[in-house]
């Protein structure tokens, strides 16, 4: 081993990418599942990513690599396996095989529904929801952590197991199906308990020193009587004689209350995020009284984003804490699942930029480098130092990020900028003059079937076996087909389709000078799901009009309205990897300027209609309450600085999905959108009482049929939705949509579905006039 690669036991990391750096895991998965790999050979290729990711780590010099972080498919499923709380519908096939429970319960079978799958936390991976009811029995079941603690030690590793906590697991548990909504699984802590014990004995038997128990869900906010659940536990745990030393984690944002509950509790060490919002641990640690004579794990690199961590700033935050711990370790803020696997693998990035960039590798090199100068003192690191600020220095000053006409325009965007000049009560009657719509009108939210037809056109151009004319003349035809049957169908603002869009944010991204496109920067968001965001790197500017004209092209087919289709600025950076040398508002307002323009073009088009996608509104909202008014409302301002600087006449639409609206109504309210489009089929209607409850004064489109399954409503049905839809919002601002997109559903169903749905418009606007 040369100097660099001495092992230093400071440093470590909570978690690694799963898929391997050329998404070897998702290939096996898949291959499992349609028969093509053989399940010893998937459990080969899985033990030979966790072996790479290892020695990958320890030769950066982690004293300490995580195990059990790896998963199949989700460390919440694994959790569920590990305390034995199978859903009864998925106990025979696991008994079977448990493999293939495993999956079943993950994708659902013929006969099984899957556990519902949901955000964790406020990152854009994906896990799946534990089911639990006042019978839920749980037994430990810890094979799978122990065999993968066994790998790392055979390989001559330290290796420190990390488990959800108990507390986590039951925060993030809903009800069973059939178990009353009320039932609130954190009063199985008792039950779980020994559970843990049992797991925590079988690691410490197998060789654990320490095991890591992760406990996210306490920089939520928490009630007391969660915080005084969350001292038991820890009391318990803490009590059990012959155990591995527990260090208890937690990350995406600062402890608070929970912060004292457990500097007390006794357990070994805590791991802490001080970064962004974390940042107010450290203060909240000396308040505290410290970790005296325990172990500190401190998250200082940002374990979430792309961007190098400033050095000495984390170098001075761990001088802090050295005088507030017994023994002070680095690690990045969370797991480094959130982050593509290696900056070098992206040979398009231009070599000036890409070094202000750190994907986990280069993450687990500046844990290294720090816990080496905490070590060692900063002498032992003055050539990392001085790199690293030679390029941060660079960064902040750069040309090729750094834009003066854009600054100077976001600087001076005025409060009228982000107003429309009339109120909706009067841009209301002009829209109706100009657009002619009936009562209930009907449209879809904006994407059509993306078939295997038009990917494979797609293909085509990146293999270069059709040039790019000949690719949008597919595109255009698709076009022509998506018109004809909104024509045929008997749709009132029809759309174009999207054809053209790979993504909804990536499409724009790659119009937009400012953003970075990554070729191997995959990011697991479910499953073998992955996703490519990209690089929200420097001041936004529009080159170009984007979507003009597909627009246009549309509109010349039909004498209808075609709606125009834009993502918002929110959702523009709430699936991209941000910048972090400014204020998200400073960042989304370069982005609503962009998107202005984009307006003001499609408008001057000629388009009537435009509709701004806001779906990631709703989820980016802050963790904790008191951090979110100041989102919202830079949030909300960023939305109507893309859409105020239109004329009265034309229609602004938004559209939100993914979500309960309930606690963002004054939100949805602010936009000053003249209509918004939200899923609601599955909840029927709920959106639309809350709405009216607020006296929301515009118009809505709860959505009336479920884009999420090939399921196709009939017309009964939707009038029925309709009808509830209609106690709540009156027939002249009620409009009659899908939840979503229909980019997921095949054509056969979309085609029935849309038809049912004109239908139900239809026959409930002769009862209207009938009444009338
Ligand atoms: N206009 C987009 C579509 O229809 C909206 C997608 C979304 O809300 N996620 O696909
Ligand atoms: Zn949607």
């Amino acid at each position: 081993m040369t100097d660099q690669t001495v092992t230093t036991p400071r440093a470590t990391v909570y978690g690694y990418p799963r898929q391997g750096g050329d998404r070897e895991l998702k290939k096996a998965i898949e291959g499992y599942w349609k028969g093509r790999v053989t399940a010893g050979a998937l459990r080969q290729t899985a033990a030979g990513l966790r072996r790479a990711n290892w020695l990958q780590l320890a030769d950066a010099g982690l004293g300490e690599v995580p195990t059990g972080d790896f998963s199949a498919y989700d460390h919440m499923l694994d959790t569920t396996v590990m305390v034995g709380a199978i859903p009864d519908r998925h106990r025979a096939e696991v008994r079977n095989d448990a493999l293939d429970g495993y999956f079943a319960m993950a994708r659902g079978t013929q006969d099984a529904a899957p556990l519902e799958m949901t955000k964790w936390f406020d990152t854009n991976y994906h896990y799946l929801v534990p089911e639990l009811g006042p019978d839920t029995e749980f037994a430990a079941d810890s094979t799978q952590q122990v065999a993968q603690l066994r790998e790392a030690l055979a390989l001559g590793l330290y290796g420190r197991p990390v488990l959800v906590g108990p507390v986590t697991y039951l925060l993030l548990a809903k009800p069973a199906p059939g178990v009353p909504a009320g039932f609130e699984p954190l009063t199985l802590l008792d039950r779980l308990l020994p559970v843990y014990a049992q797991v925590l004995a079988d690691l410490r038997a197998a060789g654990a020193g320490w095991v890591q128990l992760d406990e996210p869900a306490l920089v939520q906010d928490r009630t007391p009587a969660e915080l005084s659940a969350v001292a038991r536990a820890y009391a318990e745990l803490g009590a059990l004689t012959d155990r591995p030393r527990l260090l208890v984690a937690s990350y995406f944002g600062r402890l608070g209350d929970a912060l004292p509950v457990l500097a007390k509790a006794p357990v070994d060490g805590l791991a802490l995020d001080f970064t962004g919002p974390g940042a107010a641990n450290l203060d909240g640690l000396a308040a505290a009284g410290g970790l005296p004579g325990k172990r500190l794990v401190a998250g200082v690199v940002d374990g979430r984003n792309v961007w190098i961590n400033d050095l000495s700033a984390s170098l001075k935050t761990l001088g802090t804490l050295l005088g507030l711990a017994g023994r002070v370790d680095v690690a990045a803020s969370c797991s480094l699942l959130h982050v593509p696997l290696d900056v070098t693998a992206e040979k398009d990035i231009d070599p000036r930029i890409a070094r202000w960039l750190a994907f986990a590798r280069q993450k687990t090199a500046e844990i290294v480098t720090l816990a080496t100068g905490l070590a060692r003192g900063t002498g032992s690191i003055e050539a990392e130092l001085t790199a690293n600020k030679s390029d941060l220095a660079d960064r902040a000053r750069s040309s090729l990020i750094h834009d003066p006409a854009v600054r100077a325009r976001a600087a001076a965007v005025g409060d009228d900028d982000h107003h429309r000049a009339e109120p909706y009560a009067k841009r209301t009657v002009g829209q109706r003059l100009r657009l002619n719509l009936p009562p209930l009108p009907t449209t879809t939210i904006g994407s059509f079937p993306q078939t295997d037809d038009l990917r494979a056109a797609r293909a085509d151009l990146r293999a270069g076996r059709i040039d790019a004319e000949g690719y949008e003349e597919r595109m255009a035809a698709a076009v022509r087909e998506v018109i004809a049957f909104q024509e045929a169908a008997g749709l009132d603002v029809l759309v174009h389709g999207e054809p053209e869009r790979n993504d909804m944010v990536q499409y724009f991204a790659e119009q937009l000078s400012g953003y970075l496109a990554t070729r191997h920067g995959w990011v697991q968001s479910y499953g073998t799901r992955y996703v490519r965001p990209p690089i929200l790197a420097g001041d936004i500017s529009r080159p170009g009009p984007m979507s003009v004209r597909w627009t246009t092209y549309a509109q010349s087919l039909t004498a209808r309205p075609v709606k125009g289709m834009l993502t918002g600025p929110v959702t523009m950076l709430a699936w991209s990897f941000v910048r972090d040398d400014q204020p998200l508002a400073d960042t989304a307002r370069q982005v609503a300027l962009a998107l202005r323009d984009e307006v003001a073009d499609l408008e001057a088009a000629g388009t009537a209609v435009i509709q701004v996608d806001e779906p990631a509104l709703r989820e980016t909202l802050p963790l904790r309450a008191a951090d979110r008014p100041a989102y919202l409302a830079w949030a909300t301002e960023a939305f109507r600085l893309t859409t105020s600087g239109v004329r009265a006449d034309t229609q602004i639409h938004t559209h939100m999905c993914y979500a309960e609206f309930g606690d963002i109504v004054q939100a949805i309210d602010d936009l000053d959108a003249d209509v918004i489009s939200l899923e609601a089929a599955r909840s029927h209607m709920q959106v639309a009482g809350e709405l009216a409850a607020q006296g929301y004064p515009r118009e809505a489109g709860p959505g009336v049929y479920d884009i999420h399954s090939p399921r196709v409503p009939d017309t009964a049905e939707v009038t029925a939705l309709l009808r509830k839809g209609l106690e709540a919002i009156p027939a002249d601002r009620l409009w009659v949509n899908p939840d979503c997109g229909l980019k997921t559903r095949g054509w056969p169903e979309t085609r029935r579905s849309l038809e049912h749905l004109v239908a139900a418009a239809r026959e409930l606007r002769t009862t209207l006039t009938a009444d009338a």
